[in-house]
């Protein structure tokens, strides 16, 4: 006889591993579908590393998530017996006006956040790899981090497994419905029933969600790792992770950003984070040109001049963007026993113990506690209120 579950979690990546670790640890039976390997890297989630920090510039309400946050990465920590969080503290550099400036600056003190304002003569003393014009200034926020991507998704996933889920990887989720009594999520081989159901496809939401047309685009990213023709100024100890807002200076708009010296995979990692080139995520363009590193050599003379341009190695990663740049994470409109994370915007990694938590909230009581309100479906009354075809 086929095995039931209570709940479903479609897409075991970043938000769905994190989902069905806190649905285990709750006791529930608990069944991970994921289309590829737990973790890949054709998704979001790979690429060692991801910053984490609380001094947030991309909106004050997403605070309170952040110091519920830091709490459950130290106690996956404990769980999964791994370090996963490093702790090297990370720099916002640019015009004091700037939004990556100024708004962390408005967020780190509305919020008590520990921080520091550099002038830039400062910031070239402190951390001697880094450069700035005279009338910019550095916020440098020392609990901030970057979390190690891949590792933590397979604590996730390993902590969810030694409490029980079921996670099935290379099984791909095709059709999916939802009626009163339960959930029945179809794959390529099987079919399978549940009391609830949640998605967290990443880039591939709008597919499993089509009939709720949530507004999303996946945007491909692109990532570089270069040797530096010093390593010590690279190393943790003298710089920490950082991000560069270069406008108006520069002919790109975005923010650049990186973190130190590491060894797995080698090199400075960095990378761009602004609209990137549309894709289907099915079919991404692997391949870096050589336009996508023209950037690097006028970014070392201007803000690096010690990094140089030895690159070791490039990546391709994918951006979900919701419309307004923040998270989707709600119940489905037409059916209670669904809910649904997407639409992370490039920035939902370090959040991801805490949406695991949400999610669960959601699913099991049909509403959390958690200060999620801002990110709920809601905002786009259209979606709510006029349904489409579901399932
Ligand atoms: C280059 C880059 C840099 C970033 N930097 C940061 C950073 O510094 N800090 C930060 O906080 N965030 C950062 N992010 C964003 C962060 O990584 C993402 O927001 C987060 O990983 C998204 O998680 P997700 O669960 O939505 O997607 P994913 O982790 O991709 O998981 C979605 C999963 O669903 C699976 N799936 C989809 N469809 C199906 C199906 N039909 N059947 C079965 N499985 C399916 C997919 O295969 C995938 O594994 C960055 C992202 C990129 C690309």
């Amino acid at each position: 006889m086929q095995e039931t579950y209570d709940v479903i979690v479609v897409g075991v990546g970043t938000m769905g591993a994190a989902a069905c670790r806190v649905l285990a640890q709750r006791g529930c039976r608990v069944l991970g579908l994921e289309q590829f390997q737990i973790p890949h890297r054709l998704g979001s989630h790979h690429g060692g590393s991801r910053m984490i920090r609380q001094a947030y510039f991309e909106h004050p309400d997403y605070v309170r998530l952040l110091q519920a946050v830091y709490p459950l990465w130290q106690e996956l920590e404990v769980e999964a017996a791994e370090e996963l969080f490093a702790r090297v503290g990370a720099i916002y550099v640019g015009r004091p006006d700037c939004e990556l400036v100024a708004g962390s600056r408005r967020a780190a003190e509305a919020y008590g956040i520990e921080h520091e304002v550099l002038g830039s003569s400062d910031v070239a003393a402190r951390f001697p790899a880094l450069r700035c014009p005279t009338d910019w200034v550095g916020l440098f926020e020392p609990g901030a981090g970057y979390l190690r991507a891949e590792a933590c998704v397979s604590a996730l996933s390993r902590v969810a497994l030694r409490q029980g889920a079921k996670l099935c990887g290379e099984t791909k989720v095709v059709d999916w419905r939802a009626t009163d009594e339960e959930v029945v999520v179809t794959t390529e081989r099987e079919t399978f029933r549940a009391g609830r159901l949640i998605f967290c496809g990443g880039a591939w939401s709008s597919r499993l969600l089509g009939d709720l047309g949530l507004p999303l685009r996946v945007t491909r990213q692109v990532v570089h790792w270069v040797w530096p023709q010093a390593e010590a100024p690279f190393e943790a100890e003298r710089l920490p992770c950082w991000a560069i807002d270069p406008q108006p200076h520069g002919q790109y708009a975005g923010i650049y950003y990186g973190f130190p010296l590491s060894w797995d995979p080698p090199g400075v990692k960095l990378g761009w984070h602004a609209p990137g080139m549309e894709v289907s995520p099915d079919h991404v363009p692997r391949e870096v040109s050589a336009e996508e590193r023209e950037w690097l050599p006028e970014f070392s003379r201007q803000f690096m001049p010690q990094l140089g341009g030895q690159v070791l190695g490039t990546g391709t990663c994918l951006y979900t963007y919701s419309s307004d740049g923040h998270f989707i994470i709600d119940r489905h409109p037409q059916h209670p026993n669904v809910c649904f994370a997407a639409g992370f915007s490039g920035h939902g990694f370090k959040f991801s113990p805490v949406m695991g938590q949400a999610l669960a909230d959601l699913s099991l009581d049909g509403q959390s506690t958690l200060p999620i309100d801002f990110l709920s479906l809601r905002r786009w009354r259209r979606l709510v209120d006029e349904p489409r075809l579901s399932g």
